[in-house]
């Protein structure tokens, strides 16, 4: 190691002294990994690059080429030093070590902070440090060694400071001088201040004509002195902190010794010393004004980029369609900070509202403080929404999102406007609302026939939509008259149910002829243009606001959906005026169903009678017979009443068919059908062709003896007719043979029991002869639902 202990002068000499010649060198074909173990700090980071061949300086690796290697994508095990290094430019020529400008160049240039010194011959002589370098540059160094002695001028003019200006300045004159040192006049030895020629020309610029002042009115004094011994360097310094460019050097004795000037410093350096010192002085004050420069400019631009910076994220902010904030949480949200948007959002400017709560609505504020709350305790941001009241008196939505500063009681956020959203929202709330509604009243609509009941749940849901006192279907009816049909009413209002009104003014303008819809709305009845009897019309119906649409059936007003607002006027909105048009036109469809309805049940019941009416006899059929006995069977045993059933057949039919043929049989079988339904008396009963000749006849709710009633006036009503029957083998005329059973009906029991007794008994009939009734009648059942044989069968 060097000593840190600069020589006083730069020479060749001294310098070659600082050059470290114990070097620690790499071969080209080392890797990385090892240049970085042996890199040391002491050779100021340098290792130089040997030719292990040769020995011949190769190159150079520094801090730098390590960290290149370090980022290079190889592992530094990998890499060589050859990969990496600098080239052998990098160095410095030992011949040139005389020369300090060209080393400092050398070390500006290769930007390095120690040298490979290298010979003639290529060969490494050692290291150069940059700072050991610099040290031997001290210029001040130069300045402290030589002494006040050594560049002194000792043939000092001297005067008296009684003597007078003038004799001063023509001393001065003469021996071309520029000051005289003043002495005392007893002891000439010891100097008491200094005149210079600007100190007279200062003065007879002031004073003139005191050419014969004497010197002591406009010396310098006390004079400033230094000792002989002192160095160069204090007495520069002395110059400096008294602002003079002249020192009186003194000698122990505080005898004057002589006088150093400026200028004499300067020649107290040999010419070539001085000249590289100078440049030297100037490239350090370059090199120190370009990096205060070069800071300067950064930190300008520094400044300027962050102020920039605050610019463009104000004006972002500014823009941004959100509010970013700081509130404290406690007491209510005070504000501490709000971004640009805020005034745009609120209506205030920042410092205005002291409280972000006081602009909330209060049952919003709890809400949200307590959902703000329960987020702070889970460690959660939050997101909340409320309504918050615009400096114009509009309310907005606010969506507040945000967390709590850590260990703070403060919350930090975004506020957005999310009125526009809600709005939507409603609306399309409302549209839902709407479309639900109209579709309920359309499967209401699909599911009942009942008009009145699907008038009435449309307008009671029409007015809970609308939140108006009174909803009304008014039926068009002849001549200007209409008729409340249905009514939902508020209970604080009158009910007009029922009521006919007759309006003529009104009804009759109205065309019933319209075809396509008919809507009308009166905002206020009190302000609006009206026919007299109109407005008298609605006073009347204590009517303030009314919106009315038509419900059309068949192209024209079946009658019209009204909703009326009974105390305040009331602007309709666009969205309630398509809503009652939708219910009018879901109504009209109610009415025409309802139409059509009435319209097929009568060709139901016309078919019906199609479907149940024997086309020869025009009494029911067999399948009316089969339906209707089913449907009694059963009414019967829930009601445990007595059916009867009747058999009736024809005696020797078709031998009067072939005796008078089948036209006239038929003729026969229409008469004796109009017979036996004429013979039926009670509206239940009921007489059906049961097939061929052969009838039956229900008596619903009648036992034994009303059937035994019901067959002997048949009997005695055909025995009336006389129908003639030449080839009847027992009488002249037609003749009929009768099967009675009754029964009351257990539920286990089935309809084919009393056909069964009934056909059993009409057998009985035909086997005694004809012309007569048997009746079978199972009064007691077993557990097969067989008939047990009726007790007392009873013939003619
Ligand atoms: P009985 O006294 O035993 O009942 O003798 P019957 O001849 O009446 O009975 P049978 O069952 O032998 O014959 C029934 C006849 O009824 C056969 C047929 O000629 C006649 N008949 C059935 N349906 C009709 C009809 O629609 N028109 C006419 N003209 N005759 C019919
Ligand atoms: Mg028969
Ligand atoms: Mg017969």
């Amino acid at each position: 190691m060097t000593s840190p202990l600069s020589p006083p002068l730069a020479s060749y000499s001294s310098l070659l002294q600082v050059v470290k010649t114990a070097v620690q060198t790499i071969t080209p074909q080392a890797t990385m990994h090892q240049a970085l173990q042996h890199i040391q700090r002491d050779q100021g980071n340098c290792l130089p690059v040997i030719d292990p061949m040769n020995g011949m300086y190769r190159g150079l690796v520094t801090e730098r080429e390590l960290v290149k290697a370090i980022a290079h994508p190889l592992p530094l095990a990998e890499l060589t030093v050859a990969d990496v290094m600098r080239d052998a430019q990098t160095h410095l020529d030992l011949a040139t070590l005389d020369q300090p400008m060209q080393v400092l160049h050398a070390f500006r240039q290769f930007r390095c902070n120690a040298l490979p010194v290298v010979d003639r011959q290529g060969r490494l002589q050692g290291i150069l440090n940059r700072q050991d370098f610099r040290n031997t540059l001290e210029p001040t160094d130069l300045l402290k060694l030589k002494r006040a002695e050594e560049v002194m001028v000792s043939d000092v003019r001297v005067i008296s400071p009684t003597q007078s200006l003038a004799e001063a300045a023509a001393i001065l004159g003469a021996e071309e001088i520029s000051c005289l040192v003043v002495v005392r006049e007893a002891e000439p030895d010891y100097p008491l201040g200094i005149l210079t020629d600007q100190d007279i020309l200062n003065h007879y610029q002031q004073t003139p004509n005191s050419a014969t002042l004497p010197i002591q009115a406009c010396m310098n004094a006390p004079v400033i002195t230094a000792q002989t011994q002192d160095s160069i360097w204090q007495i520069h310094t002395l110059m400096a902190q008294h602002q003079v460019r002249r020192i009186v050097i003194v000698n122990k004795q505080g005898k004057l010794a002589g006088l150093v000037t400026q200028s004499s410093i300067l020649w107290a350096i040999d010419s070539q010393e001085a000249g590289w010192i100078i440049d030297l002085l100037q490239i350090e004050l370059q090199q120190a004004t370009s990096e205060l420069r070069a800071s300067l400019s950064q930190h300008q631009a520094l400044t300027a980029a962050i102020v920039q910076r605050e610019l463009q994220y104000n004006k972002l902010l500014g823009q941004l369609p959100a509010v970013i904030y700081q509130r404290s949480l406690e007491p209510d949200w005070r504000l501490i900070y709000t971004s640009g948007y805020w005034e745009t959002l609120s209506g205030y400017r920042p410092g205005m509202i002291g409280e972000m709560a006081s602009l909330i609505l209060p049952e919003d504020y709890e809400r949200a403080k307590l959902q703000i709350q329960s987020a702070i305790l889970q460690k959660q941001p939050y997101v909340v929404e409320y309504r918050c009241r615009h400096r114009n008196g509009t309310l907005i939505w606010i969506q507040d999102r945000g967390q709590r500063e850590p260990d703070q009681q403060i919350l930090s956020g975004i506020l957005l406007d999310v009125t526009a959203q809600r709005r939507q929202e409603e609306l399309l709330q409302r549209y839902l609302q709407r479309e639900l509604l109209i579709s309920t009243i359309s499967q209401n609509i699909r599911r009942s026939l009942d008009l009145t009941q699907v008038m009435q749940s449309a307008a009671d849901d029409v007015r809970q939509i609308l939140q108006t006192d009174r909803v009304l279907v008014f039926r068009l009816l002849p001549n200007g008259l209409g008729v409340v049909e249905v009514e939902s009413l508020a209970h604080t209002e009158q009910s007009i149910l029922g009521r006919f009104i007759q309006d003529p003014c009104f009804l009759d303008n109205l065309s019933r002829k319209l075809t396509s819809g008919y809507t009308a709305t009166i905002s206020d009845s009190h302000q609006a243009k009206l026919h007299p009897c109109h407005r008298e019309l609605l006073l009347n119906l204590n009517v303030r606001a009314n919106l009315v649409v038509s419900i059309h059936q068949n192209e024209r007003i079946w009658g019209l959906l009204i909703a009326h607002q009974c105390h305040s006027p009331r602007l309709w909105l666009t969205d309630e005026i398509l809503l009652l048009q939708r219910i009018g036109e879901a109504l009209a469809i109610a009415v025409n169903q309802a139409e059509l309805y009435q319209q097929l049940a009568q060709a139901n019941q016309e078919l019906q009678q199609l479907v149940y009416v024997d086309g020869l006899t025009q009494i029911g059929n067999r399948r009316q017979f089969t339906d209707l006995s089913l449907a009694e069977w059963r009414r019967a045993a829930r009601e445990q009443t007595p059916i009867s059933l009747v058999l009736v057949d024809i005696d020797y039919f078709k031998l009067y068919n072939d005796h008078y043929g089948h036209q006239q049989g038929d003729a026969i079988l229409y008469r004796i059908a109009q017979q036996l339904a004429a013979g039926l008396q009670r509206p239940g009963d009921l007489a059906t062709r049961y097939g061929g000749e052969e009838f039956a006849l229900i008596l619903p709710d009648t036992p034994e003896a009303g059937a035994i009633q019901v067959v002997e006036q048949i009997q005695e009503a055909i025995v009336t007719l006389a129908i003639p029957h030449a080839a009847s083998p027992i009488t002249p005329h037609l003749t009929l043979s009768f099967g009675i059973a009754t029964l009351i009906p257990q539920p286990t029991q089935a309809l084919d029991l009393l056909l069964t007794a009934a056909d059993q008994a009409l057998y009985q009939a035909k086997a005694q002869g004809r012309n007569t009734y048997r009746i079978h009648s199972p009064t007691t059942v077993d557990i097969q639902g067989q008939p047990a044989p009726h007790p007392a069968q009873k013939l003619e």
